[in-house]
């Protein structure tokens, strides 16, 4: 092959690379953007999917009952102990001893998001809520207590009706 043959198909091979390459650009170019202007769009069209997992919360009804009976479960299944849960003995009123709950402590810093502790909660008492604007200066205040002040165990009977969040 001459020197003239080898400039040739180096010049056709060149040529044909550089249109692969602006047929690309032209097409990504002329595609339906996505980029999210965030955060000017927090309160026009920013949508961030109802499953993503941000921060587990814990549902209260409007009457500020929970439905948390203190079993440890979600304690249990966290691969990387996140959720302490924080309980006492109580007498109801027919002198019966009950596990209650004090205080349902999560560590946002820590948690991955694997909903293990939801899935391990028999009474549907936690939940991921998608609020993720959770940053914080200092680690401490990512240490959260779920359970609301004042709140106590929804009775039996009580159905779960327009939760409100934690
Ligand atoms: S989501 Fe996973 S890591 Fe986070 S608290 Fe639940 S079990 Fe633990
Ligand atoms: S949140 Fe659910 S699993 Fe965890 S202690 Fe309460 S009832 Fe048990």
């Amino acid at each position: 092959m001459n020197s003239f043959t080898k400039y040739v198909k180096r010049y056709w091979r060149s040529t044909k690379s550089l249109w692969v390459g602006l047929r690309t650009s032209m097409k990504v170019f002329l595609r339906k953007k996505v980029t999210e202007e965030y955060p000017e769009n927090r309160h026009t069209t920013l949508h961030i999917p109802e499953r993503h997992r941000a921060m587990l919360e814990m549902v209260h009804e409007a009457d500020n009952h929970h439905h948390c009976i203190a079993c440890g479960l979600c304690q249990m299944a966290c691969p990387n102990g996140t959720i302490r849960v924080v309980s006492e003995m109580k007498e109801d009123a027919e002198g019966k001893k009950k596990r209650v709950l004090v205080r349902y402590e999560y560590d946002l810093g820590s948690c991955v998001f694997c909903q293990l502790c939801v899935n391990a909660c028999p009474h549907d008492a936690i939940r991921f809520t998608n609020e993720f604007e959770n940053a914080v200066f200092e680690r401490e205040k990512l240490h959260l207590v779920l359970n609301r002040e004042g709140s106590t165990l929804a009775p039996p009977a009580e159905k779960k009706t327009n939760p409100v969040k934690a």
